[in-house]
């Protein structure tokens, strides 16, 4: 057993404490780990405040540690391919015994016996330490990046989300008559810091982009949509008119189905809607036979999207790579730095919060 300070909830019932707790390391780890940085996100605080019913403990412990997104140093290795001193960032969901799973594919978990670091039966990364197999980590190469690291693992729920698409979009002849995106708009519902990574992906890649919300955003967010070169719209003024041209991919971070359901009719032939939000208090919505004729007669996709494999946090990081010289504003996407002990920050948003981390005594 492993004695650590921890960031600990009690899971589905929820509730959250800094605590001195004892873990048993998992057997055959090869690397012992400290954090840097973890980051929290909706699904941290939805474990915390008890809305997330398929959240459990691990096995023997009446606890879960929290903490999926980290960035971590290493303090210890018995695997040639690290040393002391390495970066890495660990992933979030471990195989069970499915075809899926076994060929490193466990974000398409066929059965559902898989386990998520923080969140379904397996601790998370928001203690001082901890052991780990190598197998379930990705290098930092470039140190540069520093603290963006912590943003990798959000990113690569993005990555794959554009996997999925380029999958659909193949269906048909989706590109622009010189073989280019531009020109073709994606909408992603949503201000939150997935959105926003949605958001730089989708301009990457050529599409014409815009963020929308039923409210309006705070200065801080206008500046940075604005140095993301995005565009924002308040659809509670105007949707009609703001979306009269259509919508060829929408990405959906809200999981609120009327909202999805009000987008989708936005959708031009062969769009593509991709859910990645959930909300399982959000409002019921109504579909209609009309609305159902709307996304036949387009040959309209409806796909959802979930975590992401090792593939999509190495491309994850060569985004952030590429884009901590491209847009060097990307860092202040960070907009908090918080103690472990500090845990008031799970269930209250940081000021003009974008993505809170807790910062762990190992950061430089
Ligand atoms: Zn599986």
């Amino acid at each position: 057993m492993t004695d650590v300070w921890a960031v600990v909830t009690n899971a589905p019932r929820g509730g959250v404490r800094y605590d001195h707790v004892s873990v048993e390391p998992p057997d055959d780890a090869d690397l012992i780990l400290k954090p840097l940085y973890t980051g929290i996100c909706g699904t941290d605080r939805g474990i915390v405040s008890g809305s997330l019913p398929f959240s459990y403990n691990p096995r023997g412990y009446n606890f879960l540690v929290l903490g999926h997104e980290s960035v971590c140093t290493v303090v210890e290795s018995k695997n040639e391919r690290f040393v002391k001193g390495d970066i890495v960032v660990p992933v979030v969901r471990r195989p069970g015994g499915c075809v899926n799973c076994r060929i490193g594919r466990p974000d398409n978990c066929s059965d559902g016996d898989k386990h998520e670091a923080g969140i379904t039966g397996l601790h998370g990364f928001m203690r001082t330490e901890f052991a780990e197999k190598s197998e379930f980590v990705v290098p930092v190469k470039n140190r540069t990046i520093g603290r963006l690291a912590v943003l990798t693992e959000p990113l690569k729920n993005v990555v794959k989300a554009f996997e999925v698409f380029e999958i659909i979009s193949k269906r048909s002849v989706y590109h622009k008559q010189d073989s280019t995106l531009t020109g073709k708009t994606c909408c992603v519902i949503g201000t939150g810091a997935e959105a926003f990574l949605y958001g730089l992906v989708a301009k990457s890649l050529g599409f014409n982009v815009i963020l929308t919300n039923r409210h309006p955003v705070t200065d801080y967010k206008t500046k940075m949509l604005e140095s993301f070169d995005l565009e924002f719209i308040n659809y509670s003024e105007d949707f009609d008119r703001s979306f009269s041209s259509g919508i060829d991919l929408l990405i959906d971070t809200s999981g609120d189905p009327g909202t999805i359901l009000k987008f989708t009719k936005r959708l031009n032939y062969n769009g593509i809607a991709i859910l990645f939000g959930t909300n399982g208090r959000a409002k019921p919505s109504t579909i209609t036979g009309i609305d159902i004729d709307y996304i036949v007669e387009r040959n309209i996709t409806l796909a959802g999207s979930v975590d992401a494999a090792k593939v999509h946090y190495y491309r994850a990081l060569d985004y952030l790579e590429e884009w901590s010289f491209t847009i060097p504003e990307i860092g202040n996407m960070i907009t908090g730095e918080y103690d472990p002990n500090n845990v008031k920050i799970f269930t209250q948003k940081g000021p003009g919060e974008i993505k809170s981390i807790i910062r762990w005594g190992n950061a430089p």
